[in-house]
């Protein structure tokens, strides 16, 4: 049994996919994929020792390894190109995920599809994907242990199975005033199109947060605070105006 998370980003996964999972710890993904008979090859990669060696374990244990690969190395260095067709990369902040994508460029090339799962910091990986010729096709969001996350899945621009829509949602977020790209690199298109209660309370508590940062600020006299002080204003007036 696995989390609702990672059940959630195991079901993004087309059947018949050969994987990468990139920060795979305990290799918990690819040994329920695999388990379940949905993926024919997997490589969990870590660049941590301890996870590389619970991975390890794990994998041996479970006796999945005729089918999952543990490498041991950063990022997508682990993989070599067009070796697999799905990367998941889950359960880190936005900014490294979206550092990985950048660093690996070159392994990308044949990836037919990209789950990531950012615990913070979604827009990092938002404008990375549009960036670099990829399209947001889902956004999901759920709570866990009262804890929220967010499930971005993307395909490369070029690929066929794109619908008008799809490449409608990416041009608005290339494309459009530049606040509204912003709220909705942060937001999320889809999520934004069909807000539910957990989004919702995400950005509820958004708010609150920066609610109490404007508060710290107001009361610094610094020229710098009351500039910042503005800035939080006006995210917190773009938010409450969508929620
Ligand atoms: N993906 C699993 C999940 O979602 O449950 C594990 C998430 S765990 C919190 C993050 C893992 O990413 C850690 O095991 C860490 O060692 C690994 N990690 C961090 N940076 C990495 C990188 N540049 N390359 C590969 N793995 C990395």
């Amino acid at each position: 049994k696995i989390s609702k998370r990672l059940e959630q980003i195991a079901n993004q996964v087309p059947v018949g996919s050969t994987l990468a999972d990139i920060g795979s710890d305990h290799a918990l993904l690819p040994a329920y994929l695999v388990q379940q008979d949905r993926i024919t090859r997997a490589i969990a990669g870590e660049v941590n020792p301890g996870p590389f060696q619970a991975a390890a374990k794990q994998v041996k244990e479970a006796e999945l390894n005729y089918k999952i690969e543990v490498r041991l190395g950063d990022g997508l260095e682990v993989i070599s190109p067009n070796e697999v067709d799905v990367i998941t990369i889950a359960g880190m902040g936005g900014a490294l995920i979206a550092s990985i994508l950048e660093a690996g460029k070159a392994k990308l090339p044949g990836v037919k599809r990209l789950i990531l799962q950012p615990n913070v910091g979604e827009s990092n990986v938002r404008s990375w994907l549009i960036a670099n010729g990829w399209v947001l096709t889902n956004e999901q969001i759920l709570e866990e242990d009262h804890k929220i996350y967010e499930i971005l899945t993307a395909v490369p621009a070029d690929q066929t199975e794109l619908t008008d829509s799809f490449v409608y949602r990416t041009r608005e977020l290339e494309q459009g005033h530049h606040a509204d790209r912003e709220l909705l690199l942060k937001l999320g298109p889809y999520l934004l199109d069909r807000p539910t209660e957990v989004w919702h309370r995400k950005w509820q508590l958004e708010l609150n947060k920066l609610d109490m940062i404007r508060h710290q600020l107001s009361l610094s006299a610094l020229e710098e605070s009351k500039r910042k002080q503005q800035d939080v204003e006006r995210e917190m007036k773009q938010i409450r105006e969508v929620l």
